[in-house]
């Protein structure tokens, strides 16, 4: 069984006895930073110059500085900058400035488990992973709630870097809803596991197959798309709830003899193998290489993917209905 940790188990004192610097503050930035000074936690946050988030983060309140100025000022550091350009920021302006004792935090593993930064001996490497995106972090730590989180260390140079990191996520609001511990290794591997087989990649190319099955059979686009997508959420509320057997319960009986005998026969053993083949490219780090070179190349595939999709009928009939469906619900 996991090991969980709830409110009781952190001691939020560790992490406001420290200095924090939060390098980014994007979607999960912006989330830590506000949360730990919500806390008590002496914070700031590390961005570079003409940076888009910069004006969002002293609006808020909080004190911006350049990444290197924050990296030497704090004795924990986390850094929430894209996974792709991690590495960078590291060397330039976090390694010159890491003393013995510091802690480096991350939000996600994918730069220490393929070797990308490779952290001296002397430091505490701790990672706290929301299990959520960051504005869902933060809403949920405004109303007094908060979303579960992974904890991990790799390295404990101090004796005291679980410890830490509890205090951490505790500061975030992740231990009201529970915290798991894990490694960094089990962390990045069924994130980007979980992210491309099922939960982004899985669902966007299952959605768009069948809406485009409906469409080339002739039928209508907009029935299409609330047959494949609209009621998808419907159905994972179900799911979230009680699991397959909620769903079950909740649907009709015919829906759920289709489920048993259909399923099957679109996810097929051919599916499972190559999601075997999925998880053996990302466990041997060619996932993470060939991602970070498309992110230097500066995205020429991604960007064209992007593309075709955002102009793909199933878009195109989403963006029609949905106006439609907030006109019905502001009548309401
Ligand atoms: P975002 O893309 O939302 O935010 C990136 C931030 O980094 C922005 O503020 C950006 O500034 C800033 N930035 C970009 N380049 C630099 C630089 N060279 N120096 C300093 N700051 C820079 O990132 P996410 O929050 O999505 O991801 C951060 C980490 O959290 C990743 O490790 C990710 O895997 C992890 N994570 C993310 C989740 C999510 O909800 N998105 C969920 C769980 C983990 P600017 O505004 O100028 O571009
Ligand atoms: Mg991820
Ligand atoms: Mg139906």
């Amino acid at each position: 069984m996991a090991e969980l940790f709830y409110e009781d188990d952190a001691d939020l004192s560790i992490i406001q006895g420290r200095k924090v610097a939060v390098i980014g503050y994007g979607s999960q930035g912006h989330a830590h930073a506000l949360s730990l000074r919500d806390s008590g936690v002496d914070v700031r946050v590390g961005l570079l110059e003409g940076s888009k988030s910069r004006a969002k983060a002293e609006e808020a309140g909080l004190r911006v500085t350049d990444p290197s100025t924050a990296a030497a000022e704090a004795d924990v550091i986390m850094i929430l900058v894209p996974d792709p350009i991690q590495a960078d920021v590291y060397t330039e302006s976090i390694a010159p400035n890491l003393k013995a004792g510091d802690a480096l935090f991350f939000g996600h593993g994918l730069n220490i488990r393929f070797g990308f930064i490779t952290p001296p001996a002397d430091v505490d490497v701790c990672m706290v992973a929301p299990k959520g995106p960051g504005h869902l972090v933060r809403r949920q730590y405004e109303e007094g709630r908060g979303v579960p989180a992974i904890v991990a260390v790799e390295q404990d140079a101090t004796g005291k870097a679980f410890d830490l990191a509890l205090s951490y996520a505790k500061g975030i609001g992740a231990t009201k809803a529970g915290v798991i511990k894990t490694t960094f290794t089990e962390e990045t591997e069924t994130d980007l596991f979980g992210e491309q087989a099922v939960l982004c990649g899985g669902t966007a190319a299952l959605v768009k197959a069948g809406f485009e099955t409906l469409v080339e059979a002739g039928y209508q686009p907009e029935i299409a798309y609330f047959e494949c997508l609209h009621e998808l959420k419907l159905i994972v509320d179900l799911m979230y709830e009680g699991g397959l057997e909620k769903m079950r319960w909740s649907i009709s009986e015919t829906a759920e003899w289709g489920d048993y005998v259909t399923g099957p026969r679109i996810i097929t053993a051919d599916t499972k193998a190559e999601m075997k083949k999925v998880l053996a490219e990302i466990q041997d780090g060619t996932f993470a290489n060939t991602w970070i070179a498309e992110y230097k190349a500066g995205l020429p595939k991604y960007n064209e993917y992007k593309t075709a999709d955002s102009e793909h009928l199933l878009e195109t009939t989403g963006k029609k209905l949905r106006k439609l469906m907030s006109w019905v619900d502001e009548e309401a």
